[in-house]
């Protein structure tokens, strides 16, 4: 979901940008018009996460998967070593993707604790101080499952994949080497990449390495190194005007997530088991709450009328099956009392 009033922004001055007779996907991206509103989405993005002055912004093309690859091309060596920490799907996705590139120390974390909720092991995180970086996924968009402090790991670059938790709340930048991001779920849309990353680590990558995927050369190309994606840059400024000027920045947003995460996992524990989530309220993603129906043979029934009552989505991710509602930024808090009001009917109807 994204907000109403940026597209609505959007769709009101999409054949006409700013009384220049056209729209911003038909202006050269070298144009001076298209420029400053480049520049000013940049600075918004700084403003809001608080960068401070060693980090870039740079904006990639090919995703959050395309990170999977820029990441080791660009910071490893095939000789040498990352450490990714392993804590569902996406980061998975992560270090399979990588072992193309460098060697990879897989560090599980994965465990059920003792109440027998999916957990993450934080004692099992050894770390190779010599690694290049370390990668992990702040929030495992399938598992419903966010970790809400950066890693410590020393002197050696913290890599976060965000894709599904950036913006969502305030972080400390300086923890980090690197945080990523695939714009679609809280920025704008698909196919485009955020990329904050500390100058120390924009160098010569791996002499392969494409040129589009170089941080060095987009970085000292201004991200436009080729055309960028334009429309998505735009529509991202979009949003973090949105959250800068509407929401109030990111301290605000995190007070609406945590209040809209709260009342849905609030009401699925207080289901007398009806409704289960089965993840350690520690690792609560914020931002896609899974759950499973005591009866799994009401599923096609629950997606079926949750439809017809205009919630859509619900279906859980095909690896990992159930529900999942996600709770992106712009989702509003009356959608979340919605889903609650519909599960609570379903659940007295069967
Ligand atoms: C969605 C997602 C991705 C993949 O993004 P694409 O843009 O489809 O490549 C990567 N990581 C996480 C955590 C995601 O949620």
């Amino acid at each position: 979901m994204l907000p109403e009033p940026v597209m609505a922004r959007a769709q009101k001055e999409f054949l006409n940008y700013n009384g220049l007779g056209m729209s911003v996907i038909e202006m050269s991206h070298r144009s001076r018009e298209y420029q400053a509103l480049a520049d000013e989405a940049v600075r918004d993005l700084r403003d809001i996460m608080k960068l401070p002055d060693n980090y870039q912004v740079l904006f990639m093309h090919g995703g959050g998967r395309g990170m999977f690859a820029n990441v080791p091309m660009n910071l490893a060596s095939k000789d040498g070593t990352a450490d990714y920490v392993h804590t569902g799907a996406w980061s998975g996705y992560a270090l399979k993707e990588a072992k193309k590139y460098t060697g990879v120390n897989a560090i599980e974390l994965e465990c059920l604790n003792d109440r027998g909720q999916h957990s993450l092991n934080m004692g099992a995180l050894k770390l190779d101080p010599n690694a290049a970086y370390v990668h992990y996924c702040m929030n495992e968009t399938i598992h419903g499952i966010e970790i809400f402090e950066p890693l410590d790991t020393g002197s050696v670059p913290l890599v976060a994949d965000a894709s599904s938790t950036i913006l969502s709340r305030p972080v400390d930048v300086s923890k980090f080497g690197i945080i990523y991001a695939g714009a679609q779920k809280n920025i704008g849309p698909s196919g485009f990449c955020v990329v904050i990353i500390r100058e120390d680590l924009i160098r010569d990558p791996a002499p392969f390495t494409p040129d589009v995927g170089s941080f060095k050369i987009t970085c000292d190309k201004g991200s436009m190194f080729n055309t960028p994606n334009t429309f998505a840059w735009y529509l991202s400024g979009l949003v973090f005007k949105w959250i800068k000027d509407e929401i109030g920045g990111l301290e605000a947003m995190e007070k609406r997530n945590a209040a809209k995460a709260a009342l849905l996992y609030d009401f699925i524990d207080s289901s007398d088991g009806f409704y289960v989530n089965n993840v350690d309220p520690a690792y609560r993603s914020r931002m896609n709450v899974v759950f499973n129906l005591r009866d799994e043979s009401l599923n096609d029934d629950f997606l079926k009328e949750a439809k017809e009552a205009g919630l859509v989505g619900l279906k859980g991710h095909r690896v990992l099956g159930g529900m999942r509602a996600s709770l992106y930024n712009a989702m509003p808090q009356e959608g979340v009392k919605a889903l609650t009001e519909f599960m609570d009917g379903f659940k007295s109807r069967h």
